[in-house]
């Protein structure tokens, strides 16, 4: 790729990156020069976004994995490694909401966004750190939401999983400073996914009205800021939260 530029030669793990803002990520880091491991719980699907990386040129691969369970989550890690021979980037961006208010809320749906949200980012991301601390450099950036900061009525699994997230961002990034592994979170807003189709038009109407940019995010948006925090330019900011939200939480 003639155009690449700033992360030729590295090797990145996405989960989720099937669609939505982890295949943005994925197209971002393969558009740099990176090869691009994806999974997604659906092969054929992150299939497509391998061949769309093939398309120009670039290298990726297909994973079908289900983070939330350690054997599948850590057979990601393997497959990335073993197919490209290191690894220097994890984006654990794979996410799922399963929305409703607290009093009606059944106990298999808190589990499964805890599951997939918060306890399939430490089973990445303790494989990822064996070769990342073995190379005494990396990159780990973790996909929360400002439910984790704000806390979203609706979504108490959801925002519960992502404040987890984010104080896990905060105890990994101190563990592994010294290595020069950096962990930081990256906490959207609304931003237009097949997640945020599903909400009621209404429900739309209001998040619109708080935001002070009149406008939802792109997914590109959410994979710009990831860029930009796996490059050596960012080499100094660690264990941060950092927000995307066209200003809702201002
Ligand atoms: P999406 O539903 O469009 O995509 C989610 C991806 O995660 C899919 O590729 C899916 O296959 C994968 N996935 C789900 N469960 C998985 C599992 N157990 N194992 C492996 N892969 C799994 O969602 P999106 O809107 O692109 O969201 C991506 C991330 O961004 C999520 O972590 C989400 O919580 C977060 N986020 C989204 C928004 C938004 O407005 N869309 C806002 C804030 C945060």
């Amino acid at each position: 790729m003639g155009t690449a530029t700033g992360l030729e030669g590295k090797v990145a793990v996405v989960t989720g990156g099937s669609r939505g803002i982890g295949r943005a990520i994925a197209l971002g880091l393969s558009a740099q020069g990176a090869k691009v491991a994806i999974c997604a719980r659906n092969l054929e699907a992150a299939q497509k976004v391998v061949a769309e990386i093939e398309a120009t040129g670039a290298e990726g691969i297909a994973v079908a994995a289900d983070i939330s369970r350690e054997s599948e989550a850590e057979g990601l890690i393997q497959a990335g490694v073993k197919r490209f021979g290191r690894l220097d980037i994890l984006v654990n961006n794979a996410g799922i909401t399963r929305d409703g208010l607290l009093i009606r809320m059944k106990e298999e749906d808190w589990d499964a966004v805890l599951d997939v949200n918060l306890k399939g980012a430490f089973f990445t991301t303790r494989a990822a750190l064996r070769p990342m601390l073995r190379a005494q450099s990396g990159r780990i950036v973790n996909i929360s939401s400002v439910a984790g900061t704000m806390g979203i009525p609706g979504q108490a699994n959801y925002s519960a999983a992502k404040a987890g997230l984010n104080g896990f961002t905060k105890a990994v990034a101190k563990e592994v400073a010294s290595r020069s592994i950096t962990v930081n979170a990256v906490a959207p807003g609304f931003i237009e996914t097949e997640m945020t189709a599903v909400l009621s038009e209404d429900r739309k109407r209001t998040y619109l009205s708080q935001i002070p940019m009149g406008r939802f995010g792109g997914s590109e948006e959410v994979a710009a800021l990831v860029s930009f925090l796996v490059s050596e330019a960012a080499s100094y900011i660690t264990g941060q939260v950092i927000t995307i939200d066209g200003g809702l939480r201002t």
